[in-house]
């Protein structure tokens, strides 16, 4: 197919007089709208420690926040003992119920960690409840208090737990709510949500359900996202939008989440349902997700926290509980799944039922814009069909080049690949967005004279239209990103159709439309870099392109008018168009070098490693392990090999690690005592009590599949589903105990009639003082994770 003829389907849905001016007003007006977008995503200003005492002050709550994380505090430790003590005290000193449910408890529902084991663990949660005046149903507080082994938590969670303490101070200054208002922090949420699990499933309060908010921390700044609720969010959704002070949030995230093998507090109550199939708890959970680098981190220390993030997890916290506390609860249950997102000043929400109507009414637009463009004789069947293939191209490159560009930084630095985010991500992501639009602009700059504006504008939504359609089914609460920018589009480009194509109101029309998109699609532009990583960076870039083709037509405004020109005019005319693309390139090209030069390891920001310690105790052979796919050259110090270490270490993930020789470390293995062995001719019934020689983490115990087969099996008097055979394992059946008192645990086994072999590990954290280990220099640092420095003793017992 040669060139079509450039006169008349070359004309734009703009062309106006004055095109330079027109350009720079338009251009001027979605900087504005894309500026208000930024400033509305801001955190609000710390409030000072004398603030009035029914507000949320950040400096009243810091306080608490570096108390609870003066180090880290793993479920079990003694550092987690005064953690608590500190808890019930300040509970207990602003006059409320408080209490210490100390328990058992499984991991909650269809979350389990990767190598099959079903975890339990000792649990003591704090509970206090404000009981309401007229109670109408309770309202529940939520954060978790024990912190991951490898870092003190002070955002993740000391953020959401001196949060709901100075919530619980504020609420007790005025007068009484409604409703009553329990208080709950959980411990061993890290380990395995066991403490939220205890809660639901044992604690009286929790028997009649109630409303939920889930407070966390995932980083260490950036806005409060409301990223996930229970479903049949219509009514809760309303509330957050009128209750809470700065309502960050988007049905989007929901979705993402529910497709994210992530988990909080949040499951447990989420997944309790009644007799009827009623969600016993509906709820909302919110954490702010930036400077996700020192996740899990030693340097997830109570400094770095952004006090801005506090203040605003505070005042959503505090407006919602008021708002909740006064409300007739039981109302909320009713409604369905809104779809809901951020504008500046606000929370627009619809309900949920107007999704595929929307959907549809995107893609028949679409399809009528176009055939109205072709009546008009703007455009041809012909190029409406190219520009619709062409417009799938920018699509689809802009997140592979994204991509792309991930993978050339991580093999520059190769540490990246162990963090969550980069510790100066802002210009990496400047970088991805700068090439989002370069890929565009010099996509658009090839083919705007072959197929014309207006039939890749056309093109353009036609693609955010098709979007719409998986989303609607799949994400619902996803597709207003691509359903509300094509619509306004559509209508934009009715207006320019209908209107003189040199006067004004082309050109109000396109700018209104691409302003649409700004609003509708830059808040999850900004808000996916942090939330997926730079790891992700493509779906940001993806989102990035669905705005610029919802603004082709302004874009288009960027470009010299081509049709009609002849000879140097016209070479001159395509010269001026590849300007933005040049701009975007040497943008994308200038970030990329300040990020690299800015975001180097140092001291202060160290290249994450991740190592731990196993030994077999029977035959005193030790290794080191990492799972660093590319050893960077501290952790290369100790392992070489690859290895799978399941076989020897049930208790550990079978998949491949880096391995390397150790030497044997002066550690007992737990002890495991028969304390009754019992049964008849075919089954077999063992008590056993296993028992740490150590102050550890966690205790594993596993029985040896090939010669026994698992009937039954307790721990702490709790049935425990013993996971089933897993393949190429010998230790098919195992669970995995977190913070075992130290008289141990009792275990009963019940078995086919066999000799059988227990295996039993043990885990402790920190490598200091270990045979061969050297502390890290500095500029090397401790990857987030929950195996990093942690060691593993095991041993077989026959029985
Ligand atoms: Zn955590």
């Amino acid at each position: 197919m040669g060139a079509p003829p450039s006169r008349p389907a070359d004309r734009a849905l703009a062309r106006p007089r004055r095109r330079p001016l027109a350009a720079v007003a338009a251009l001027a007006a979605l900087l504005a709208v894309g500026a208000g977008v930024l400033v509305d995503l801001r955190t609000p200003a710390p409030r000072p420690a004398d603030a009035p005492a029914a507000d949320f002050s950040a400096a009243r709550a810091y306080r608490n926040v570096e108390v609870i994380a003066a180090r880290p505090h793993v479920a079990g430790s003694p550092a987690n003992d005064q953690v608590r003590e500190h808890l019930v005290g300040a509970l207990r000193g602003l006059g409320l119920e408080t209490e210490v449910q100390d328990t058992v408890a499984q991991e909650a529902g269809q979350l389990q960690r990767g190598n099959g084991n079903h975890s339990m663990g000792r649990v003591r949660n704090v509970v206090a409840r404000l009981p309401g005046t007229d109670s109408t149903g309770r309202v529940f507080l939520v954060a978790h208090y024990d912190s991951v082994q490898s870092g003190p938590g002070g955002n993740d969670d000391a953020a959401g737990t001196s949060t709901i303490l100075e919530v619980a101070r504020a609420l007790t200054t005025g007068p009484r709510p409604r409703n009553d208002i329990v208080f709950v922090l959980t411990d061993a949420e890290e380990a395995c949500l066991c403490g939220a699990s205890a809660f639901v499933s044992s604690h009286p309060l929790a028997k009649d359900g109630g409303v939920v908010l889930n407070l966390e921390a995932r980083g260490s700044t950036g806005p409060v996202i409301m990223f996930e609720t229970s479903r049949n969010n219509a009514n809760l959704v309303e509330l957050f939008g009128r209750a809470a002070p700065h309502p960050v949030g988007t049905s989007f995230a929901v979705e993402i989440y529910r497709l994210l093998p992530n988990d909080t507090d949040f499951t447990p109550f989420r997944d309790q349902h009644g007799l009827d199939d009623r969600p016993r708890f509906i709820g909302l959970n919110s954490a702010y997700i930036d400077g996700g680098a020192i996740y899990h981190t030693p340097l997830d220390t109570p400094e770095v926290m952004d006090r801005g993030s506090l203040q605003q997890h505070g005042d959503n916290a505090l407006g919602l509980a008021r708002a909740l506390g006064r409300s007739d609860l039981p109302t909320l249950w009713s409604g369905d799944d809104a779809t809901y997102f951020p504008v500046p000043g606000g929370l627009v929400r619809y309900p949920g039922w107007l999704t595929w109507p929307l959907a549809l009414a995107a893609v028949i637009g679409v399809l009528v814009l176009g055939l109205f463009a072709r009546s008009r004789g703007r455009t041809t069947g012909r190029r409406l069909v190219a520009g619709f293939g062409l417009a799938l191209v920018p699509i689809v490159l802009a997140p592979l080049t994204a991509q792309l560009f991930w993978a050339a930084v991580t093999a520059i630095r190769p540490g990246h690949a162990e963090l969550l985010d980069p510790y100066r991500p802002t210009w990496y992501r400047l970088a991805v967005v700068a090439l989002a639009a370069a890929v565009l602009l010099g996509w658009y700059a090839l083919v705007r004279r072959w197929a014309g504006p207006i039939a890749l504008a056309i093109g353009g939504l036609a693609w955010l239209a098709l979007l719409g359609v998986p989303l609607a089914l799949f994400a619902p609460g996803g597709s207003y990103l691509v359903v509300v920018p094509t619509l306004a589009g559509v209508v934009a480009g009715f207006v320019a159709l209908n209107t003189r194509i040199d006067g004004p109101w082309p050109v109000v029309a396109v700018t209104a439309a691409a302003a649409v998109g700004v609003v509708v699609l830059l808040p999850t532009v900004v808000l996916l870099f942090p939330a997926l990583g730079m790891a992700m960076g493509g779906v940001a870039a993806l989102f990035a392109v669905l705005l610029g083709l919802a603004a082709l037509p302004v874009v288009d405004l960027l470009h010299p008018q081509a049709g009609g020109q002849r000879g140097m005019r016209a070479l001159r005319a395509r010269k001026l168009g590849t300007l933005p693309v040049c701009a975007a390139a040497l943008a994308a090209t200038v970030f990329a070098g300040v990020g690299l030069a800015v975001d180097r390891f140092d001291a202060a920001h160290p290249a994450p490693t991740h190592l731990m310690y196993a030994m077999d105790a029977d035959t005193r052979q030790a290794r080191w392990l990492s799972h660093e796919e590319h050893p960077q050259p501290w952790t290369a110090q100790y392992v070489g090999g690859v290895e799978r270490v399941g076989g020897e270490f049930p208790g550990l993930d079978d998949a491949e690690l880096r391995s390397g020789p150790a030497q044997p470390a002066d550690l007992p293995a737990p002890k495991l005592e028969v304390l009754s062995d019992t049964g008849d001719a075919d089954v077999r019934l063992l008590r056993l009590r296993v028992t740490p020689q150590r102050q550890v983490r966690l205790l594993t115990v596993h029985v040896d599949g090939d010669t026994a087969e698992v009937l039954s099996a307790a721990a702490e008097g709790r049935m425990n589903s013993f996971s089933g055979p897993s393949p190429n394992l010998p230790w098919t059946a195992g669970l995995t105990f977190h913070a075992p008192p130290p008289q141990g645990i009792e275990v009963t086994l019940k078995l086919l009639r066999k000799d059988h072999r227990v295996r039993v590990m043990d885990v402790s954290d920190g490598l200091d003082g270990l045979p061969g280990f050297r502390p890290r220099p500095a500029g090397v640092g401790v990857a987030g994770s929950h195996s990093s420095d942690m060691l593993a003793v095991a041993r077989t017992y026959p029985l």
